[in-house]
């Protein structure tokens, strides 16, 4: 019998599918490779639909986690999180609140939750730290999202306060990689520039992005950050939230993102910007200075490499791909 049952939810995701990639390559025993009496429990909502509290306690009863890396979220680009507002703030307190609740009934030692950057304030002062989450309204633009996902580290406080519970979070930053969701409208800047770009090729039309390109976004390949919240399971045991992210001096541009896809992609034909569509927030540098002092030091992919490695995954699997 396994001594840790690890649940990850939404492990079949981008994220999710990045973990299992890193527990399933990295040398066994190793820093990030799977350790001796380790069982890896990788769901999806064909299991579950954790927004219903029967179903999620079903799931838990099954498995009888000792640890959670809850990654499970309705998730989405700009223009869906706008659209959407309610069903993304309701969704997302549904699936979170039946985890953590299922995990606290269970006795789980540990779950570690997904925020996202997004929960920042609007008007905040940059960089981004973990100490600024609740210091003002989160953008209008995803407010929903970000309100649901910030309930996340309330409940987290809470529960070590009333019941003395190992809950904390992970506040990624934009993450990309094979796995993710390519959808054209509904999905993220990279995902959706790669599906664009590829059609453009393909079909010999102009390459169009939306917004003028100018706004700044820090990226984490997702085998990176895979890597990262293996640590933050075995090592980092405090309710306080971590910023996993690349360096807050490596914020690139959407222009910059596209020229190195219309590379990647070998695409020679017309590529112009649609600067009629909204751009967003213009940029929101996170430090990642807890992250590194509390790991002594990662090493990151190269964005242009990792960007490379995305679009040959799309390529490669595009009849399979989420698009
Ligand atoms: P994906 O959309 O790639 O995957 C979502 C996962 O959640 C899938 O496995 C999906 O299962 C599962 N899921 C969704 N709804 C439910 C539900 N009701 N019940 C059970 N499972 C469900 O997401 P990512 O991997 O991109 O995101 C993972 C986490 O990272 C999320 O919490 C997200 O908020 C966070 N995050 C993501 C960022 C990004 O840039 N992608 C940035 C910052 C944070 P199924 O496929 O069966 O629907």
């Amino acid at each position: 019998m396994a001594d840790s049952v690890i649940l990850v939810t939404g492990g079949t995701g981008l994220v999710g599918s990045a973990i299992k990639h890193i527990i399933d390559t990295e040398p066994a025993g190793s820093r990030f490779g799977k350790r001796a009496g380790e069982r890896w429990v990788f769901v999806s909502s064909q299991e579950g639909d954790l927004s219903d509290p029967a179903q999620t306690k079903k799931l838990f009863e099954k498995y009888k986690p000792t640890h959670v890396i809850h990654l499970a979220a309705l998730v989405g680009g700009l223009f869906k999180n706008m659209k959407y507002k309610l069903t993304f703030l309701r969704d997302n307190m549904l699936i979170n609140d039946n985890v953590l609740h299922s995990a606290h009934l269970t006795q789980t030692k540990k779950v570690i939750s997904c925020l996202s950057t997004c929960v920042f304030p609007d008007k905040v002062t940059y960089p981004l730290d973990e100490t600024k989450i609740h210091l003002g309204l989160p953008h209008e633009s995803n407010f929903g999202y970000a309100h649901a996902k910030r309930m996340v580290d309330v409940q987290n406080h809470a529960y070590k306060d009333q019941f003395g519970s190992n809950f904390t979070s992970a506040i990624p930053t934009n993450v990309f990689g094979p796995n993710d969701n390519f959808e054209l409208e509904g999905s993220h800047v990279i995902p959706g520039l790669i599906h664009k770009c590829y059609l453009a090729k393909k079909n010999s039309t102009p390459f169009v992005v939306s917004g003028t390109g100018k706004p700044l976004r820090q990226f984490i390949y997702s085998y990176d950050l895979a890597k990262l919240f293996i640590w933050q399971l075995r090592e980092y045991d405090d309710v306080e939230p971590v910023i996993l992210s690349v360096g807050e001096d490596e914020e690139v541009s959407i222009k910059e993102v596209a020229d190195a896809i219309v590379q990647a992609m070998d695409f020679h034909g017309e590529y112009t910007f649609d600067t009629t569509r909204a751009d967003g927030q213009f940029r929101k540098p996170a430090s990642n200075k807890k992250l590194l002092s509390l790991m002594g030091g990662f090493e990151f992919t190269p964005f242009d490499k990792a960007l490379k490695d995305t679009v040959k995954w799309f390529v490669e699997n595009y009849n399979t791909a989420r698009t």
